[in-house]
């Protein structure tokens, strides 16, 4: 099969397409023929070493296909289920083996293509928005990066709530696109000071929660305008890593919470993926979630995926096609 592998830590030109031995369904495996795989900016820490995989590795945590073959001890799954998956490595490929109890079932209504592009976003966003600060209705939310692919699902789905949402983008367009899908106010953070236009857009009292997934560049001016007792909520580094900082700036700025969470310990269950995932698909069959699929790419061009994922000129969703 074919297959894009990474031997060593490095740029977008460490993604190398290769030749690989379609893998077998042991145990409790399920063997997965992809159709589509997300691309994610994950896929670009894992790339530049900064988490770490064992080298040589297949890329890519997300994908939607067809199951081909099942291992003797699957009892949930059977050929020619479809299905989806996020948060196991390997789906930079044409053929993925998963682990079955980790694949979830595509219902009628959702395609691949849209399962593919909402297992590792649709879920962050809901988990975010649902559990980590659980929004409620005339709450503001200010979200970074809202035309990005986690950030136009993580608007709707807190301007569904009924919350205001202030996001943050880099040019005119992607305002466009965030402002489509909920949010009330949107600011151009690459020209316009982000912490002094969200006071006066809140009248000097600050939001209740940030949804930063921008890190290095946002954090800290991100804690001056949080309503005291309001919640920071770190979710990626895309401009970077956050330094360490002194833990005693939460108390000075108004007994503030700072959470860093990850997907990986909000679907860690069978019962909280079922849920989360059920969630994420019904709202896309009900057209109350749209996914922005703006990107597709076939599986060979993944260096260009991730060229144009670095430099900021995505919105939405970028898959890789087989
Ligand atoms: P996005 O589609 O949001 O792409 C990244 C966006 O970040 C860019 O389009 C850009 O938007 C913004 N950005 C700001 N500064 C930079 C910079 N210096 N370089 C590149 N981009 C920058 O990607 P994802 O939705 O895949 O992921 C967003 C972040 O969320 C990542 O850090 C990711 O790791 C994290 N994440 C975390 C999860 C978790 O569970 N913790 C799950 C999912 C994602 P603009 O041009 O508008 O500034």
């Amino acid at each position: 099969m074919k297959a894009i592998q990474v031997k060593r830590a490095g740029g977008p030109e460490v993604l190398e397409l290769v030749e690989l031995p379609v893998p077998e369904a042991k145990g409790a495996e399920a063997v997965v023929k992809i159709v589509a795989a997300g691309v994610n900016f994950i896929d670009v820490y894992y790339r530049e070493g900064r988490y770490k995989a064992v080298m040589p590795f297949v890329p890519g945590q997300e994908a939607a296909g067809e199951v081909v073959a099942v291992g003797p001890n699957v009892t949930n799954l059977k050929v020619g289920d479809r299905v989806a998956y996020t948060m196991v490595l390997g789906s930079y490929a044409e053929y993925c083996a998963v682990a079955a109890d980790r694949l979830v079932k595509i219902p009628e209504g959702v395609s691949y293509q849209q399962a593919a592009a909402a297992m590792l976003q649709g879920m962050t966003a809901h988990y975010l928005s649902h559990d980590t600060y659980p929004l409620k209705k005339g709450e503001t939310a200010l979200v970074h990066a809202a035309s990005g692919g986690t950030g136009l699902l993580l608007v709707q789905m807190a301007h569904g709530i009924g919350a205001r949402v202030i996001g943050t983008v880099s040019t005119e367009e992607k305002a466009k696109l965030a402002r489509e899908a909920g949010a009330d106010d949107v600011i151009l953070y690459t020209q316009t000071d982000f912490a002094a236009e969200t006071r006066r857009l809140t009248g000097g009292r600050g939001v209740d929660v940030v949804y930063d997934s921008v890190g290095k560049t946002t954090f800290e001016k991100g804690l001056d305008i949080l309503r005291p007792r309001g919640y920071m909520v770190l979710f990626g580094g895309s401009s970077g890593p956050v330094p360490p900082f002194d833990l005693i700036q939460l108390s000075q700025k108004g007994s503030l919470y700072v959470t860093r969470p990850t997907l990986t310990h909000y679907v860690a269950t069978r019962e909280d993926l079922e849920m989360r995932a059920g969630a994420v698909f019904s709202m896309i069959a009900m057209g109350k979630l749209k996914l922005r699929i703006a990107h597709t790419y076939p599986l060979e061009d993944a260096t260009q995926a991730h060229r144009d994922l670095e430099a900021r000129r995505t919105t939405g969703k970028l898959l890789l096609l087989n």
